[in-house]
């Protein structure tokens, strides 16, 4: 068999940065370069009394995107990463960024219009599309939906339904002989269609809004990985020519830094865990980027764990971060550009 897994280093992954249209948009302050490659931010700092102390930055990525289709987005930042698993190559997408910075609109869409389709429905659709196409080969299509809340695993698209307690801690991250890692416990379902796809995917949405409530949580700070595994062999060759890849779909928790005064006992615990993922999220990207690095730390937390096949080496690694255009968040976005801006 051969899949798309390779352990070479030297990963480069591919940042974009998203800003949310908004009334408010400080224009005086965010600047798209025409290189369409560059922002420029500007804060206000010491602001106090007159004196005006203006620190300019530029931020330099792989794409900067405003006022970008859900369709456009699609096109420049995943389609690329959607073909590659047909080609054997294992991808990872990533939605980062504050809370209502546009990570799910990004990722999964507003669930009023089909206009405004996320990255996973439009994958959906993309995966079946070449599944038609290519006659020569037979495809299974499965999917599994993981919510990582708290360092604790939970199944999307079971655990809620088989009676248990979201979180019940049975979920653990394995490593198979040939280099990929799978979930021990996460249910993985077979689809043969779109249609059959984006049920799963609105019922595991729906689950993530009842735990929410069950654990008076907030979907936003929990990581979620909507997968599609692709597995296809070839008709025509004689010898069976075995490929499997997966698409992981990311929507990471919300990165947003805690005021210090009124969060405590839940709240802080959530976000402690959320830094210290997102923290070793950047510490893997960073030791796979350099070459000097024999040792990359995946067992840190289990999102990078979980991720360990889809990350580097031979994955295509995307990562789309999302801002605020607006003054009263420029803090947030300028923590949000340089995390993107270190990944790159
Ligand atoms: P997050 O998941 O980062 O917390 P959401 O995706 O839920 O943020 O976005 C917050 C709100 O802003 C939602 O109502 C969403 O539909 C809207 N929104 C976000 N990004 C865009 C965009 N690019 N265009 C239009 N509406 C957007
Ligand atoms: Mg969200």
């Amino acid at each position: 068999g051969y899949t798309g897994i390779m352990s070479s280093h030297g990963s480069t992954v591919k940042v974009y940065i998203r800003i949310r249209p908004t009334a408010s948009f400080a224009h005086e302050l965010i600047e798209c370069l025409p290189d369409q490659q560059t922002l420029r931010v500007r804060s206000r700092k010491g602001s106090k009394k007159g004196k005006r102390n203006n620190h300019v930055r530029l931020f330099q990525l792989n794409g900067v995107l405003y006022n970008v289709s859900q369709e456009d987005l699609y096109d420049r930042v995943a389609r690329s990463v959607v073909l590659g698993a047909f080609k054997g190559y294992n991808g990872t997408i990533m939605c980062f960024g504050q809370t209502g910075a546009g990570k799910t609109y990004t990722m999964t869409g507003a669930a009023e219009t089909y206009k405004q389709r996320g990255i996973i429905p439009r994958a959906i659709q993309e995966v079946f599309q070449e599944v038609e196409q290519r006659a020569d080969y037979t495809f299974s299509v499965h999917l599994s939906f993981l919510e990582i809340y708290n360092e604790t695993m939970v199944d999307l698209l079971s655990s809620l339904k088989q009676g248990k307690a979201p979180g019940s801690g049975l979920f653990t991250v394995v490593e198979e002989p040939g280099g990929g890692v799978s979930v021990k416990g996460l249910s993985v379902h077979l689809v043969h269609n779109e249609e059959e796809a984006l049920n799963l995917l609105f019922e595991g949405e729906m689950n993530r809004i009842i735990g929410e409530h069950a654990l008076n949580k907030h979907s936003s700070r929990s990581h979620c990985i909507f997968t599609i595994h692709i597995e296809s062999r070839s008709r025509t060759l004689s010898e069976a020519k075995y490929i499997t890849s997966k698409l992981n779909l990311v929507d990471l928790a919300g990165s947003e830094r805690l005021s210090k005064t009124g969060s405590e006992g839940q709240v802080q615990m959530e976000a402690m865990y959320i830094n210290k993922s997102l923290s070793f999220l950047e510490q893997v990207i960073l030791a796979l980027a350099d070459s000097r690095r024999e040792h990359v730390p995946f067992r840190q937390s289990k999102l990078t764990h979980a991720l360990k096949d889809s990350l580097g080496g031979n994955c295509n690694t995307v990562l789309v971060a999302n801002i605020y255009g607006d003054a009263s968040q420029i803090e947030e976005t300028l923590s949000t550009l340089r995390f993107a801006t270190r990944m790159k």
